[in-house]
């Protein structure tokens, strides 16, 4: 029979506000599916303290200590959202048999947690992604940038679930798949659907984090951003060349135009060309700044630092 030990895996970055009420929905949907016998009784909530400068890992280990429902890691430092959710990954896979990775602010609706389960447990699915279904909590930035960047993703040939970010079950052998890749520009929500296997999609509605602040400002946001179209894609690398071309013809033609209209004394040369100049300057530095993106990621790729460290380990 198939297994079905359930880790949730919860990466928690100064989480103190929103851990009391997060642990209590989480062991209140794995218990009811324990007692209707959907997952094993060895199921767990697995926390991820990502180098938290709160109370997060105090509370993480009085929880473990009330109800063995709870576990935990605690990472050496701050390594960041993608990395807490591999470390997670690394701990969870040792025993569960399907992994579902979830927010700490629960945003992300826990009840679509029994359709996940339904999904890998009778449909044979290894990989359920979580979709937002609308986004009408979010702000209008918040969505506008969110929808076209999934779209800007395709275009670069990036395979990405529309609307889908980290919430998603994983079974052990994907888990373990994801554990092998070695890269750390990590952008999980693009390796996943790489791997493969037969995948299904779960529609649910993302609420507001109801305590607490963001974790993730604007220039962590970014980061992310470049990293999923860098990690996967050289197309902007190509299209600098393309773009280069059809500049220098561009430049070429104007130039020989603007000089048989100054040679035929109707125009002086001293304006055009210090547009052009500041124009060609421009583009020369954002085709300069795309190849050193690369070249940063080829430079942190080569070192090939390890994603954290684990410092503590609860069970
Ligand atoms: N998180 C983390 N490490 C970080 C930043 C965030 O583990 O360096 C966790 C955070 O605790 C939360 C999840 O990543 O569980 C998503 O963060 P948040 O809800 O703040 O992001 P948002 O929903 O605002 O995009
Ligand atoms: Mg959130």
């Amino acid at each position: 029979m198939k297994g079905n030990i359930l880790y949730v895996v919860v990466p928690c970055f100064n989480e103190e506000e929103v851990l009391g009420e997060t642990s209590t929905r989480l062991k209140e949907k794995l218990s009811s599916l324990i007692k209707s016998n959907v997952i094993d009784d060895d199921s767990k909530v697995l926390f991820v303290d990502d180098g938290s400068k709160d109370k997060t890992w105090e509370i993480i280990k009085k929880l473990h200590g009330e109800d063995s429902i709870f576990s935990g890691i605690k990472l050496s430092h701050n390594r960041g959202h993608q990395n807490a959710l591999i470390a997670g990954l690394g701990a969870a896979s040792k025993k569960a048999d399907m992994i579902i990775s979830i927010d700490a602010d629960l945003q992300d609706d826990i009840n679509a947690i029994d359709k996940m389960a339904y999904e890998y447990l009778n449909n044979d699915c290894d990989v359920v992604y979580g979709v937002r279904k609308k986004r009408n909590k979010d702000t209008l930035f918040k969505k506008t940038t969110a929808e076209g960047y999934y779209k800007i993703l395709k275009k670069f040939g990036v395979e990405v679930v529309f609307n889908h970010a980290d919430y998603r079950l994983m079974s052990k052998r994907v888990a373990q798949a994801l554990l092998s890749y070695k890269e750390v520009n990590l952008f999980l929500r693009g390796i996943v659907p790489q791997i493969g296997f037969k995948s299904a999609t779960v529609e649910y509605d993302r609420g507001e984090r109801f305590a607490g602040e963001s974790k993730y400002p604007l220039s962590k946001m970014l980061g992310l951003a470049v990293d999923g179209i860098t990690s996967f894609s050289t197309k902007p690398l190509n299209m600098i060349l393309v773009f280069g071309i059809i500049l220098s013809c561009l430049g070429f033609a104007g130039f020989v135009t603007t000089l048989v209209f100054y040679l035929l004394s109707m125009l002086t040369m001293f304006l055009p060309i210090i547009f052009f100049v500041t124009l060609a300057l421009g583009i020369i530095l954002m085709a300069i700044g795309v190849v050193g993106l690369y070249t940063g990621k080829t430079y942190m790729e080569t070192k090939a630092r390890p994603k954290y460290f684990i410092e503590e380990e609860l069970d």
